[in-house]
């Protein structure tokens, strides 16, 4: 197959560009090239059949859709990247390899890397020689990130880090991570953090894989003692990790909400096949979800890509994910708390109301920077 787009930025009519995708994705499904969706993260199981294809798209130059050429993209508008997404999740195909890679490093690294880091981490990560995991959230400090106490102590021109990471999707299979660490612990916390690229091969790196109520073991631990980091693989400036990784944070509570909500009346098609007699309550529940995601894909579509809106589709997306395997399951009976169906999504939607920033937090955040309620008492101030 070789669909390919050969035009420059801003040739493609828009209707054009989704025909072609529609077309790229529909034969590559034909020809068993194509994974299905399976949301951020990469589940174990899929693992072979998404690298595959992530280095399918990448071969036929569908990867990175607005991405500079340069680096392996197509050089195309976000605007283009958005239909991209609408169309795999209209055809049921994963839209990348994983979240961490594709949307979080890949942004950041386009956003605050150098010229040589752009270079050797970009192509690769389309290619998939490189896959990403996010070293973010401590046992103690997952909403208050900014308390995070994993130490990069500078010796010379490396980093000497040491501390513990946790829920680190998909870290077993990294070959590296985004990671924040404290560089300075006398500055105010927001101010001594510093964000790395780290080479999860370094010594002193121990990957422990959690498991999950799922039975999966999608993230995992990671502990570091003594790794030393070489200087060239900060991004951004030293100490200067926040507002790098608020703008990582933003672009995974935005693009939350962007295509999960395509397939919803598909999805709520198949819940009602093969449970026999649907009553009345349940019908109410149903109609409610599909009027939820029809709102969320209304905001979506007229202000996506607004940094306002990262916060709310996180949250409208999350709870939609969560009320949508609540009324699943009730759908299936109890059957439905040991095998059925409905049981997996069951089990792994209270998780989506946490990863990324918890369900509280987006309201928080919601309720003190659009609204302007008053803020919350903040414990330690800084
Ligand atoms: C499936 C999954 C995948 C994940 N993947 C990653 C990953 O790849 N990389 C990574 O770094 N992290 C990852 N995480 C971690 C996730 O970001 C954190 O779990 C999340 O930010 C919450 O932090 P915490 O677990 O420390 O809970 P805490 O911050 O301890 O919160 C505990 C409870 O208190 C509530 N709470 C806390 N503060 C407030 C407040 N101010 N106001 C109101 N309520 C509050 C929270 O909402 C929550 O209900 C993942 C989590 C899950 C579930």
């Amino acid at each position: 197959m070789s669909t390919t787009v050969s035009g420059v930025p801003g040739n493609h009519p828009f209707e054009e560009f989704r025909d072609e995708v529609a077309l790229f994705v529909a034969k590559a499904i034909a020809s068993g090239d194509a994974c299905p969706a399976y949301g951020a993260i990469l589940p174990l199981g899929l693992r072979e059949k998404a690298m595959h294809w992530q280095r399918f798209c990448y071969e036929h130059r569908w990867a990175g859709v607005h991405w500079p050429r340069e680096h392996g993209g197509m050089g195309l508008t976000t605007d283009h990247n958005v239909i991209w997404h609408e169309e795999c999740a209209a055809a049921d195909v994963a839209p990348y390899l994983n979240l961490q890679g594709l949307v979080l490093a890949g942004e950041a690294i386009l956003r605050s890397g150098t010229e040589s880091q752009r270079e050797r981490f970009l192509r690769p990560t389309l290619r998939n020689n490189i896959l990403w995991c996010q070293l973010f959230s401590e046992p103690g400090a997952g909403s208050d990130l900014a308390g995070l106490q994993s130490s990069a102590i500078r010796d010379g021109d490396r980093f000497i880090l040491n501390g513990q990471k946790v829920w680190s999707s998909n870290a077993q299979m990294a070959q590296f991570g985004i990671l924040m660490a404290r560089t300075d612990f006398e500055q105010p916390k927001h101010k001594g953090i510093t964000f790395f690229l780290l080479d999860m091969a370094l010594d002193g790196v121990e990957v422990r894989p959690i498991k999950q109520m799922t039975g999966d073991s999608e993230f995992c631990e990671v502990f570091f003692s003594d790794v030393a980091i070489p200087s060239d693989a900060v991004l951004g400036d030293v100490n200067g990790g926040w507002a790098v990784a608020m703008a990582v944070l933003q672009d995974e509570r935005g693009g939350a909400g962007a295509s999960g909500v395509i397939s919803l009346r598909r999805r709520l098609e198949k819940m009602i096949q093969g449970v026999g007699q649907v009553n009345s309550l349940q019908i109410d529940g149903l109609i409610r979800i599909l009027n939820r995601g029809k709102a969320l894909q209304s905001l979506m579509e007229r202000r996506g890509g607004d940094a306002q809106i990262a916060p709310i589709a996180k949250l409208m997306n999350s709870e939609l994910g969560y009320d949508e395997a609540q009324i699943d399951s009730s759908l299936h009976g109890a059957q439905s708390m040991l095998t059925s169906p409905s049981t997996e999504a069951l089990l792994y939607s209270p998780g989506m109301r946490i990863a990324g920033g918890t369900s509280e937090i987006q309201r928080n955040i919601i309720g003190e920077r659009l609204l302007g309620l008053p803020r919350e008492p903040q414990v330690a101030s800084d």
